[in-house]
């Protein structure tokens, strides 16, 4: 990258502010994707809008690719500069500027954290529904990834709860995000954003959580479908695979889900939440699944009720994730979209084709999103493993859209799932004509 530009971005920030050389940590240099370090030519810390636009203001008038990166949470490689130029960092930009009691709406900097949103609404007695499970994510990641998870079956996701904002386009202008809405869910490709009003509401009085275990896949995900049928308005209905809540409950120690009933083995687990206005509510709508237990041929019905077990449930269901890579000794993760009629098919299909290659595939989802996390466990060397997953993905993401699913799913599809991005970003490519002409912003991502 040109000096003049490093000293124009020095000049406009100033020299504390930009990083070079060995000055760029490694954390810049990739996110959660295992794909490897991508050093930037400097590392920019934006406090204010205004930094924002004087750096793309600098980087437009140069050519210089941008990467904006929020908290690095990113599981595509979205936040990695695989073009090399400035990494545009706005974690710095981390004030809730101000409570809005009348409207019941939050506006904030992009760099604040989810678990920050979260608890400054509950301080002013309100809720933040949005749950992707990366608390100390930003809300700009969020809102740039439109970021979803287990409760966007009632809720929806990050886009439902933004009112308004700020951003910043590629040639530094600044704009109301509502007049380039597109910008959410972009992925850094269209703009920088660099405030959102968010909207909050009241939060459910009483919750409770069920467990119904199933023998087969099948039933567990057609039970699913049948409990969003009943009008209980479940916050949560995800499908729980027993491979993975055996494989994380041994690395947990915290076997809270069923693995085995009367001898035999579970194969899948429906934990659904269900939220009302009091107890009693609650209690009649766990009474009317329980009527349906017959019909949804579930082994059984668990009820998490206690503040004490729903906590351990919730930290069983968030600890999927994280067990998988720390106990297993290679893991790689699927994040993509499946219409729920096609879940059970789309996993049996995965733990053959990978059982195939000598691999373990283990599944949970989100039924009513359809939203799939596959986790593929190897024992054998890295190597190998890396050569196996470049094996199996394109007939993944084959299969996912020969069955009417998304590849971006949840996370999006970043540098990660770019090759086989097909349509999925022609929209993203249309705006980014219009929004960023000079295609400065997170190239080689899903808008090119
Ligand atoms: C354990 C774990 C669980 C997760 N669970 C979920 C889940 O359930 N659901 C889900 O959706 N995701 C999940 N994620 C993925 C990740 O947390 C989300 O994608 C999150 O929204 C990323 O936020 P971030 O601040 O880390 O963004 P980054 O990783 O820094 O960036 C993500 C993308 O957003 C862009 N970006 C960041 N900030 C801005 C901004 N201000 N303006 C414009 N573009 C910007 C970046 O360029 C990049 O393309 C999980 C990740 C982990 C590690």
């Amino acid at each position: 990258m040109n000096t003049n530009v490093i000293e124009n971005l020095k000049a406009a920030l100033g020299e504390g502010r930009v990083l070079t050389g060995d000055a760029i940590g490694a954390d810049f240099c990739h996110d959660e994707y295992p794909g490897g370090n991508f050093a930037p030519d400097a590392v920019v810390e934006a406090q204010s809008t205004d930094d924002v636009a004087a750096v793309l203001k600098i980087c437009s008038e140069n050519e210089v690719p941008v990467t904006v990166r929020g908290a690095g949470t990113g599981q595509v490689g979205g936040s990695v500069p695989i073009k090399g130029g400035v990494v545009l960092s706005v974690k710095g930009m981390d004030k809730i500027l101000e409570f809005n009691e009348a409207e019941r709406t939050l506006r904030v900097q992009p760099g604040v954290l989810l678990q920050d949103v979260k608890s400054e609404a509950e301080s002013h007695g309100l809720y933040y529904p949005p749950d992707p499970g990366e608390k100390t994510s930003t809300i700009g990641g969020n809102a740039a990834t439109d970021a979803g998870g287990p409760c966007a079956v009632k809720y929806g996701s990050t886009r439902d709860y933004i009112v308004d904002g700020v951003a910043v386009l590629a040639d530094g202008s600044v704009k109301k995000l509502n007049d380039a809405e597109e910008i959410i869910g972009s992925e850094g490709t269209l703009g920088v954003i660099c405030e959102l009003t968010l909207r909050l509401i009241d939060k459910p009085k009483a919750d409770a959580i069920l467990l119904l275990p199933f023998m087969d896949t099948e039933s567990c995900v057609k039970a699913a479908q049948t409990v969003l049928g009943t009008g209980c308005s479940p916050a949560v209905v995800d499908y729980l695979d027993t491979d993975i809540v055996e494989f994380s409950g041994n690395v947990t120690g915290n076997p809270v889900f069923p693995v085995e009933m009367d001898g035999e083995r579970v194969a899948a687990t429906l934990m659904a939440v269900l939220e009302g206005e009091d107890d009693d509510l609650v209690m009649e709508q766990m009474e009317s699944i329980a009527e349906l237990a017959e019909e949804l041929e579930c082994l059984d019905i668990l009820v998490g009720d206690t503040t004490t077990m729903k906590r351990d449930m919730w930290a069983a269901h968030d600890a999927f994730h994280t067990s998988m890579e720390s106990g297993a000794k290679n893991s790689f993760e699927y994040n993509i979209t499946v219409p729920a009629v096609n879940i059970a098919e789309m996993v049996e299909w995965v733990k053959a084709a990978a059982e195939e290659k000598g691999m373990k595939a283990m599944a949970y989802a989100h039924v009513g999103t359809g939203g799939m996390h596959i986790h593929i466990a190897f024992d054998g060397e890295r190597d190998e493993f890396k050569s196996l997953i470049n094996e199996l993905s394109p007939a993944v993401y084959e299969k996912c859209t020969a069955l009417g699913g998304d590849i971006r799913g949840e996370y999006g599809i970043g540098y990660a799932k770019a090759p086989f991005a097909g349509e999925a970003g022609g929209k993203l490519k249309a705006a980014k004509a219009e929004l960023d002409p000079k295609g400065i912003l997170n190239p080689g991502k899903v808008a090119d």
